[in-house]
């Protein structure tokens, strides 16, 4: 019976209803958020706005109170659940290393068999062109790609995801380019939700004060459940508030929370700037891509062993040279990989193209392909003839010692 993708997914994802719904590993806490949400709710429409449906009787604005509530009420927790069970963009994982960004590392050579066999190593960064403007990406050895720009490896889930902003516990799900307008909205309207509630509290004090001439605090020992409401609204909309406020600018200026906190201090251009109205229309209406990621396809029969990583790729000083990890991520200018170094890889380039009886495929691939190499299960075509990665590797061997390449 094959197997779908959910099923042999490699990131922490919790899946449900057979890979409709994707979640973080944490989504758990998606029933405490839901919770903090419905208790207090529960709590207004009993004690406050079902005491307040016959106190306005023009128009039936006390009705109004009351289904505005409710109403409003579950805008929130579908938004929340968009967010929460939606693929956040999540870059799928390479089956093996993007063949065309190898080079050689000659100074890193190593004695095989009294051979000097030269090192191969991935650049650990690259630079794209984004809106004309040079952008570093990274490497991400566990996805074994090129991370597209703003795009980063979360943790938590175990995936590079696009435009990433952050993973939110609260939701239990990666924020980024797919459902961070959800989680926007999710979070402005919680806010809107908490002054709302807060109000026809208030406004219940009153009418309680009011109606017996009561004081503030005999209207409060009247309506504990309204006091409890207000305290809570009024501490909850710290922090949803705030949140709300802090994306405002963070959508202004179009970045992410990611970015935010990583380059805070840097004064470095932000390339993805394009002015305030244009960062807003970009974030809250331009069309949402469609996922990458078909989670309920079947997977296909591998034809083929995987390919050997990177790192298992560079000889046996893995152990005394391991790669330095990236520092950042984005960089905008400079140059870290030296024209040099890119000369060796066509050389190599050359060499499988005069090799030539494996079809024009794998070394006619861009860095388009790189950036969106399909899903691992997909990319491996049965029947297919050796990848370059292979002839690449069997380039290297009968290289070794003869053909010195500098
Ligand atoms: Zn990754
Ligand atoms: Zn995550």
């Amino acid at each position: 019976m094959a197997k779908r993708v959910y099923q042999v997914w490699k990131g922490n994802n919790r899946f449900i209803f057979g890979g409709r719904l994707v979640f973080g590993p944490d989504a758990r806490s998606l029933l405490i958020t839901v919770s903090l949400i419905l208790v207090p709710i529960v709590i207004f429409c009993v004690f406050v706005a079902r005491n307040l449906l016959h106190s306005f009787p023009a128009y039936n604005a006390g009705y109004a109170i009351l289904v505005v509530s409710i109403a409003f009420t579950i805008y929130v927790l579908v938004l929340l659940l968009i967010t929460s069970t939606h693929d956040p963009g999540i870059v799928p994982r390479a089956s093996h290393p993007p063949e065309e960004e190898f080079r050689f590392d000659s100074s890193a050579s190593v004695e095989v068999g009294g051979r000097q066999t030269p090192s191969l190593q991935f650049p650990l960064t690259k630079e794209v062109l984004f809106n004309g403007i040079p952008v570093k990406v990274k490497y991400c050895d566990t996805c074994m790609l090129y991370r597209p720009p703003r795009c980063s490896h979360c943790s938590i889930c175990n995936n590079c995801v696009e435009r990433f902003d952050h993973h939110c516990p609260w939701v239990g799900q990666c924020i980024g380019q797919r459902n961070y307008r959800y989680f926007f909205l999710f979070v402005s309207s919680s806010t809107v939700l908490c002054i709302y509630v807060f109000s026809v509290s208030a406004l219940y004090m009153k009418i309680l004060m009011d109606k017996d001439h009561l004081s503030i605090w005999n209207a409060m020992k009247e309506s504990p459940a309204a006091v409890i409401i207000m305290a809570y609204c009024f501490i909850s909309l710290w922090f949803v508030g705030g949140l709300t406020g802090f994306h405002l600018y963070l959508i202004g200026t179009n970045q992410t929370t990611y970015e935010n906190f990583r380059y805070r201090g840097d004064n470095r251009l932000n390339v993805y700037n394009r002015g305030c109205l244009n960062n807003f229309l970009e974030v809250l209406c331009t069309r949402v891509q469609p996922s990458r990621n078909d989670f309920r396809a079947y997977v296909q029969e591998v034809s083929r062993s995987p390919a050997p990583r990177a790192r298992e790729m560079e000889a046996d000083d893995t152990t005394t040279d391991p790669r330095p990890k990236v520092e950042d991520d984005l960089e905008i200018g400079g140059d870290i990989l030296k024209i040099s170094q890119r000369h060796n890889f066509e050389e190599v380039e050359m060499e499988i193209r005069d090799r030539g009886s494996n079809g024009p495929y794998d070394v006619a691939l861009g860095a388009e392909s790189v950036f969106y190499s399909d899903q691992q299960v997909h990319v491996d075509r049965p029947g297919e003839h050796r990848s370059s990665w292979e002839i690449l590797s069997e380039v290297l061997n009968m290289s070794s010692g003869a053909a010195k390449i500098t």
